[in-house]
């Protein structure tokens, strides 16, 4: 690890001003389960380290009927998987939680270190994209609040300006008859990153038995997680059939582009995209009838 100076503001106010001041050269620390690991083999060599672990008020779950979810950026992911707010609309948030590496990284890493670190991989991008999430950033322009599908660009690169910070993400309030449902399909378990994931979440228009609206959203198989639009459309308005959702994880798959990696090949991936996507509209139905 290269010499670097180091920062424990004790505000937010106080981490914009000193990421204003060292701009490029500066990289904030969360949990610190990425960058130090990033920092340690040396893929980046940052000259300022602003930890925020001092900064009072960015760890919180607030659950507000009609408004939806605010989640605190420093939330950690231990902390999500074990809060009450999300056992019942936004249980597909924890059951991502309970999927992301082991126990000590969980109760170190945080939600906005997962998402500003941008891994296409990253397990809690795909649930907050299906539910429509958005992230708070503050800078030394002010706040501003970006939809999730917007924040990411490409592999380890988002829409944060260099004197950005995020403190919040945002999810609106859930339909009644809404079940979400994440699979991870990892080669080594819940420690390893995920081959593939995909996040359903599923409204039902129950006296019909039409999908009302579906979101459908995929980690590790595009530059960025992604959402499966053509699938989306194909599926809203109608009426709930096993050939219809056949056909949309048919073409959730052809909506991803993965790659080969040493995790797995790009056939392999695309056909786990769609035996996954079938299997989580299925359970995210199954679900929605059931609330
Ligand atoms: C052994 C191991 C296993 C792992 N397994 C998984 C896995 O299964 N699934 C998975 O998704 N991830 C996995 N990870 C990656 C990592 O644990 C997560 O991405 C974690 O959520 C990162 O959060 P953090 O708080 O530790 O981020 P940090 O390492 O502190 O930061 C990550 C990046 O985000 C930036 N950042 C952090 N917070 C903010 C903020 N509020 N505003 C602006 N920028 C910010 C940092 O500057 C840095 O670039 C694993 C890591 C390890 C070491």
């Amino acid at each position: 690890m290269g010499p670097f100076e180091y920062f424990e503001p004790a505000t937010v106010e106080e981490a914009v001003s000193l990421l204003k001041k060292y701009g490029e050269g500066a990289k904030i620390l969360a949990g610190g389960t990425d960058l130090v690991v990033m920092m340690r083999e040396r893929e980046i060599k940052p000259r300022y380290v602003i930890n925020l672990g001092r900064i009072a008020g960015l760890n919180y779950v607030h659950l507000d009927g009609d408004k939806g979810l605010r989640i605190g950026a420093l939330t950690t992911i231990a902390g999500l998987e074990r809060a009450p707010e999300l056992k019942s609309s936004y249980r597909i948030i924890s059951q991502a939680a309970a999927r992301l590496a082991t126990i000590a990284i969980r109760n170190m890493a945080t939600i906005g270190g997962n998402l500003c670190n941008a891994a296409p991989s990253a397990d809690m991008a795909p649930p907050l994209l299906a539910l429509k999430g958005a992230v708070k950033l503050t800078g030394t322009a002010g706040e501003r609040i970006v939809p999730l599908e917007e924040f990411f660009i490409g592999p380890g690169v988002t829409t944060l300006k260099p004197d950005e910070l995020m403190i919040e993400i945002q999810v609106p309030a859930v339909p009644a008859h809404t079940g979400g449902m994440y699979l991870k399909h990892g080669v080594k378990g819940a420690a390893g990153l995920a081959v593939v994931g995909v996040a359903a979440v599923v409204t039902l228009d129950i006296r019909d038995s039409v999908f009302e609206e579906v979101d459908i959203a995929l980690g590790a198989v595009a530059p960025t997680p992604i959402r499966a639009k053509r699938a989306e459309a194909l599926l809203k308005g109608q009426k709930i059939s096993d050939g219809l959702i056949e056909e949309a994880a048919r073409v959730t798959s052809d909506e991803s582009s993965p790659i080969d990696d040493v995790r797995g090949s790009a056939e392999y991936r695309r056909e786990m995209v769609r035996v996954r996507t079938w299997e989580a509209i299925r359970g995210a139905l199954k679900l929605a009838k059931s609330v």
